[in-house]
């Protein structure tokens, strides 16, 4: 049985994500606060398969409650639970280290298809790791199976979505992909999804991949397209025309 915690201090919502999400199977856990969330996960590293955070929380917001998940070594897949009138709100949420979000309000069975969508992609992510061998992009090993990306000595964890979003970017390798391409293939969304949420994301796979992210040369921007990813440079064969 999964297990979904909830940080939501809107008593109502909070019972009503509740009941939904146990008539559906899942053991849920619901607190209003962020720190207590945080207590669970990184001081008693209680195991869920997947956190609702709402951004609005008396006490820490849910953006500095992803932040310092992230920064603590807890990778659980991240649905956040943002404000409609606040586009804003979803580009930080997935700058905080958010899988997925949610605008409020919203009904209970798009939540509900969120919830199973983000386990499923976990579960994709988890058996399509293990298939996958890693691979080397700028001499940086992407492990699949450990979520990292290993830099000689230096390893950096890659967030659920960040790891679904690299294999994607591998399985295409050379290949332009459009952002559409990828909300609808890595994110499974098909509108109304802020096509800038995947330029955040490349962003901080550049800071994992490229000597200097503001110059990258293997995860390109592809004008009027998307990006591109390529593992290895070609050499420049200046040698020859000489
Ligand atoms: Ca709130």
């Amino acid at each position: 049985m999964s297990r979904i915690l909830i940080v939501e201090d809107e008593k109502h919502l909070a019972e009503g994500l509740r009941f939904n999400l146990e008539a559906d199977g899942f053991d849920v856990s619901v607190t209003d606060k962020a720190e207590e969330a945080l207590k669970l996960l990184l001081v008693d590293k209680e195991k869920f398969d997947a956190l609702l955070l709402d951004v609005m929380l008396p006490g820490k917001d849910g953006f500095t409650a992803a932040r310092e998940l992230r920064a603590g070594g807890c990778y659980i897949p991240i649905l956040m639970l943002t404000a409609r009138s606040r586009e804003d709100d979803v580009l930080e949420g997935f700058e905080a280290g958010a899988d997925d979000y949610l605008a409020k309000p919203f009904e209970l069975k798009i939540l509900q298809a969120r919830v199973n969508g983000l386990l499923r992609r976990s579960r994709w992510a988890e058996v399509g790791a293990k298939s996958a061998e890693p691979v080397e992009v700028n001499g940086k090993k992407i492990d699949f199976e450990s979520q990292q990306i290993i830099t000689g000595e230096k390893k950096s964890m890659l967030t659920l979505m960040e790891a679904n979003l690299l294999q994607f970017l591998v399985r295409h390798e050379g290949q332009a992909v459009s952002r559409k391409q990828i909300l609808e293939s890595v994110w499974g969304v098909r509108q109304d999804t802020d096509t800038r949420a995947i330029d955040n994301f490349i962003v901080r796979l550049r800071r994992y991949l490229e000597d200097d992210p503001q110059e990258p040369q293997y995860l390109q921007t592809v004008r009027g397209v998307g990006y591109r990813l390529v593992q290895k440079l070609r050499k420049e064969t200046s040698s020859e025309t000489h």
